[in-house]
């Protein structure tokens, strides 16, 4: 009995004393302690409706709040030359993806998208586009609206690794919002990933990717491994010849607030 004691004790003290140094742990506190931080007090903005764009928390990092392109940029540096249509941006086919001026590491990322009405072609070539997250890692958008491709190839899937568990796509010129949890992979100072790339994706409010954790970086008919990387890097958005229509694209920085 006292061995089994001593062996508890053994185990359990290192996860306590890990626990002191995370305020977020419950342990570190006692139940229902004052002395906690009370947490900052934001304005929540206003969620999307199916005839009415939403708005951004006040917290948020705007990306685009339909007016301009400032935000992002070709990977050379050039002013990203999408073009802003009622409120939104279109992709311009042939003029390559865009991305974020700044980069950013774990992110609460708030998209809306339409796929072009009527729609044109099938499978992959009909309404696609893609987020990347830290440029390397692909949330599809694609128009699968009544149009069949590959599972994990579809809206809203992490392309080339997981379906999205349901397909919730509204069909084309309607809005779709993806809420996108993302937590960036960490690796150690050797350059070895000791926590993989983990993603949460909200379609239209459904819960489609319930915290999957990434195999690597997207690829396309291949599945290429980790290789480290910086800790905060653009997100871009792709230029697959259609002319998909962004809006109300805004993020929070999760590693700020911890
Ligand atoms: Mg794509």
């Amino acid at each position: 009995m006292l061995r089994t004691m001593l062996l508890a004790a053994v185990l359990v003290t290192p996860i306590f004393s890990a626990a002191a140094q995370d305020e977020r742990n419950p342990r570190h506190w006692e139940v229902h302690d004052r002395e906690r931080a009370q947490p900052a007090i934001i304005d929540s903005g206003t969620p999307t409706a199916l005839n009415e764009v939403g708005t951004a928390p006040s917290d948020a990092v705007v990306l685009f709040d339909g007016s301009n392109l400032d935000a992002w940029q070709s990977p050379d540096g050039e002013p990203a030359p999408w073009k802003i249509v009622d409120g939104a941006f279109e992709v311009v086919p042939g003029t390559g993806g865009i991305e974020t001026r700044d980069g950013f590491g774990d992110v609460q990322l708030h998209v809306e998208w339409s796929a072009p009405d009527p729609p044109v072609g099938e499978d992959q070539d009909r309404g696609n586009s893609g987020i990347f997250l830290m440029d390397l890692y692909e949330v599809q958008v694609l128009d699968t609206y009544e149009n069949q491709t590959y599972p994990d190839g579809q809206a809203a899937a992490v392309y080339g690794q997981y379906p999205p568990l349901v397909n919730a796509m509204r069909p084309p010129g309607e809005w779709n919002t993806y809420d996108i949890i993302f937590h960036r992979p960490r690796f150690d100072d050797s350059g070895a990933l000791t926590v993989p790339a983990t993603v949460t994706v909200l379609h239209n409010g459904v819960l489609v990717q319930d915290h999957e954790e990434l195999t690597g970086p997207t690829g396309h008919y291949t599945r290429p491994e980790y290789e480290a990387h910086a800790d905060r890097l653009p997100i871009s958005l792709q230029d697959h010849d259609h002319p998909v229509r962004f809006r109300n694209i805004w993020l929070r920085e999760l590693e700020l607030m911890r």
